[in-house]
């Protein structure tokens, strides 16, 4: 079964306004186990409307999708907040870490979140995940006094905390420099080649997309071939 599996997704903002629009035009995309996608296409487009609802942050106004064969439009809140947990990873441009918090704990949070984790458990994952990032000398450092590229390669050590099939990255190398992009990138090629992570991945940089097993483009709403 495929990781992500959408049918038919429309998404409308403002449903009964008068400033009513459809920003998703009917989206098919099946991504399977294992791949690396680039998610490209001219801001507005839609890519982060299609990420959030694939990352169950929020519903298709119609449509089906479903995530490692589990249909998900019929669930409710909580149910969609538990298999978004354990099967979902987020990477964002900004990296959203809790800077009085050192590395690892801040890998912790969703082990944390998701409950069942012996707490010795929890910290040999978050351990072994800062040092797979390279970060190994600087896990006890509060995560605000680290470096962009630093902070960015603790979300995504963050990120991959529960393991998930699918890791959603937002422009993670946007706001980085080169060297710290390229470290990045390598870190959601690594798990795409060494986990069998499926990456879904927005950005606008063509070297980047170019290095992906695949290139998705979204324009005016809907998925050019
Ligand atoms: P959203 O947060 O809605 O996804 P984007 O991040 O796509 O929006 O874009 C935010 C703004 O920054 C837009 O004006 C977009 O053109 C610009 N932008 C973001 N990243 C890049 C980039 N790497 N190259 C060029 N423009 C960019
Ligand atoms: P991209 O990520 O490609 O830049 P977005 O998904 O952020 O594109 O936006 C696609 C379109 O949907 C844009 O025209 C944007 O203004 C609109 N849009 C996004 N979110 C909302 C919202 N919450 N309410 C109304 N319009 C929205």
């Amino acid at each position: 079964v495929p990781v992500v599996a959408m049918r038919g997704v429309r998404k409308s903002f403002n449903v009964g306004e008068p400033n009513e629009t459809e920003v998703l035009h009917g989206i098919d995309l099946s991504l399977q186990r294992g791949e690396f996608y680039a998610l490209m296409g001219p801001s507005g487009s839609g890519k982060s409307t299609l990420l959030n609802i694939v990352g169950l942050l929020d519903r298709p106004s119609a449509g089906q999708l479903a995530i490692c064969g589990e249909e998900t439009t019929r669930l409710d809140d909580r149910s969609l907040t538990r298999l978004r947990g354990h099967a979902i990873g987020f990477v964002f441009q900004y990296h959203h870490l809790i800077g009085a918090f050192s590395a690892v704990e801040n890998v912790m949070m969703p082990m944390l979140a998701a409950g069942h984790l012996p707490r010795e458990e929890m910290a040999r994952r978050a351990a072994g995940l800062i040092e797979q990032v390279g970060l190994a000398p600087w896990r006890d450092q509060p995560a605000g006094r680290l470096s962009g590229g630093q902070q960015q390669r603790v979300a995504v050590a963050r990120a991959l905390a529960m393991d998930p099939a699918l890791l959603l990255a937002d422009e993670p190398t946007g706001n980085l420099d080169s060297k710290s992009a390229d470290l990045v990138f390598g870190l959601l090629r690594d798990a795409s080649r060494e986990r069998g992570t499926t990456v879904l991945f927005v950005t606008h940089n063509p070297a980047l997309a170019a290095r992906c097993d695949r290139t998705l483009q979204v324009v005016d709403g809907s998925m050019a071939a």
